[in-house]
């Protein structure tokens, strides 16, 4: 096995032995008589420090040993002089892998604005902001997975390209290899998909959660961890064309169990990244207090990160109706001085505003929003029966929505009775014969079930503190914009 930075900083049996340390360089320090590298090898944050005293490497080479350049160190781990660090390497010998020319690379080591750095993100993985984020995006990956194995969830593979356009959940792009400049016509003018690859219009998938659905009524409890793609034209903080989604869906599963499935399921995640990042979290933390510095004080984050993610490890998430969220927000403040912009009344989609007061403002902490109007909720959510509301019908529907990020969790109990879906498909302009394969699962042992699907790169918004969605997925998919 070979060894990595990570390992040589934590385990102190290294000390003394000969090692061989392959990694970039981040800066090199030089006096008459030695010369400083911070080496990083992606391993963990830290840097370990590799000490060359003057003469060892010839100075033809040490010259090729600037920032960003690739070298293998060799020499004794030793208890370090100096403070700040453990541990150094006393090198005896130095190959240099790659050189990295200080005049044409762009990550000199001083502070670099995320704009720019999002525009060479193909090199912005090597920085120690970017680098912390996809070690805690990889930690919250195999935190998912974790969960949902240990809990008896089968990972379950959605398609990718579908056949089916009715799921609503966003604007869909088309997979397609007919010539966009001269397709096939049909008689009428019309592009023939008859002579497409698939024979048929085919989409990028919007959500796994139809094809979960089958699954959930097979295997009992299943979950999807993929991409999903929405063609929306939302040039937001939180939207993005290509982001990943999972989502759970479980048979015997009513309203309730999915609400105590989310909560447990997304604290777990976050424990775990809190328990085993702690020193990108850390750095995080002081790169949020860093970036807010010049911030108006109400624009601030209430609480240091790591105090907000225990703060949510801590407290039971706020469980309040749709009914009484309008009510809470009749009665603000910012209603009562016209401050949101969007009017509120019973009936309405919220606004991001809207559940931000909510969140932010009012209840202060993670809040589960259930029993939408059925007006405004996707047409397989299950009608409720016994929480009756004059002012209309409401849906078993549940969102979970996060301090400064708003919704994070949709999801809802499944209609199950095939009367009443083929009825609410209609309804909302669905053709019933279009999705017969799904309608097989209310025809064929039906099952009260339930599900819902979170946004990937939103908790890891949350978790790393990141203000935009674009800086937490290596390469991001948005309006205009689809480089690398
Ligand atoms: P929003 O109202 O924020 O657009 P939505 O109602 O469209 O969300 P759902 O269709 O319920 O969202 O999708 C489930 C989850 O997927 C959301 O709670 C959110 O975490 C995430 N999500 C939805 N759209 C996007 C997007 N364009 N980019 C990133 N994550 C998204
Ligand atoms: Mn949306």
């Amino acid at each position: 096995m070979k060894y990595q930075i990570k390992d040589y900083l934590r385990h102190h049996g290294f000390v003394g032995q000969t090692i061989t340390v392959q990694a970039w360089v981040r800066t090199k320090r030089e006096s008459k008589s030695v010369s400083f590298i911070a080496l990083n090898d992606g391993s963990t944050l830290n840097n370990l420090q590799a000490v060359v005293d003057a003469g060892v490497v010839a100075e033809d080479i040490l010259k090729l040993v600037t920032t960003g350049s690739c070298i293998a160190a060799t020499g004794e781990l030793i208890e370090s002089q100096g403070t700040g660090q453990s541990v150094e390497l006393k090198v005896t010998a130095l190959e240099v892998y790659g050189t990295a020319d200080p005049d044409a690379y762009p990550l000199q080591p001083k502070r670099h604005s995320l704009e720019f750095l999002r525009e060479i993100a193909h090199l912005r993985p090597r920085t120690n902001t970017f680098s912390a984020i996809f070690r805690v995006r990889h930690t919250l990956g195999y935190a998912v997975h974790k969960y949902f194995n240990d809990n008896g969830f089968f990972y379950w593979n959605s398609p990718i390209i579908t056949g089916s356009d009715a799921e609503g959940a966003g604007e869909m792009f088309r997979v397609t290899t007919l010539d966009p400049k001269n397709p096939p016509l049909k008689e009428d003018g019309s592009v023939d998909y008859k002579e497409d690859f698939f024979a048929r219009e085919t989409n990028l998938t919007v959500s796994g959660q139809l094809e979960g659905e089958l699954a959930a009524l097979a295997l009992g409890k299943i979950y999807t961890f993929g991409p999903t793609f929405r063609a929306e034209n939302s040039n937001t903080t939180r939207h993005l064309a290509e982001f990943w989604m999972i989502e759970p869906e479980m048979a015997f599963f009513d309203l309730i169990d999915n609400m105590d499935l989310a909560e447990d399921f997304v604290k777990y995640v976050i424990r775990y990244a809190v328990e085993n990042c702690g020193d990108d979290l850390a750095f995080l933390e002081k790169r949020l207090l860093e970036e807010e510095k010049n911030k108006p004080q109400n624009e601030r984050s209430p609480m240091p990160l790591l105090e907000k993610l225990q703060f949510v490890l801590d407290n039971d998430f706020e469980r309040v109706t749709y009914t009484q969220a309008i009510e809470v927000l009749l009665q603000s403040k910012p209603h009562k001085e016209k401050k949101f912009q969007y009017p509120v009344e019973w009936g309405i989609d919220l606004q991001s505003e809207h559940e931000r007061y909510l969140v932010e403002k009012h209840f202060k902490k993670p809040v589960i929003l259930t029993h939408y109007p059925r007006a405004i909720k996707a047409f397989y959510m299950k009608e409720e029966t016994e929480q009756v509301n004059e002012k209309g019908p409401t849906v078993r529907a549940m969102d979970v929505l996060f301090p400064g990020i708003g919704e994070i969790i949709g999801g809802s109990q499944r209609e199950d009775n095939l009367d009443k879906l083929v009825a609410r498909m209609k309804e909302v302009g669905i053709e019933p014969e279009s999705m017969d394969w799904f309608l097989d699962t209310r025809r064929f042992g039906s099952a009260p079930h339930s599900g819902f699907g979170l946004g990937f790169e939103r908790l890891i918004l949350f978790v790393t503190g990141m203000g935009n969605i674009r800086d937490v997925i290596p390469f991001p998919r948005f309006p205009k914009s689809a480089e690398f």
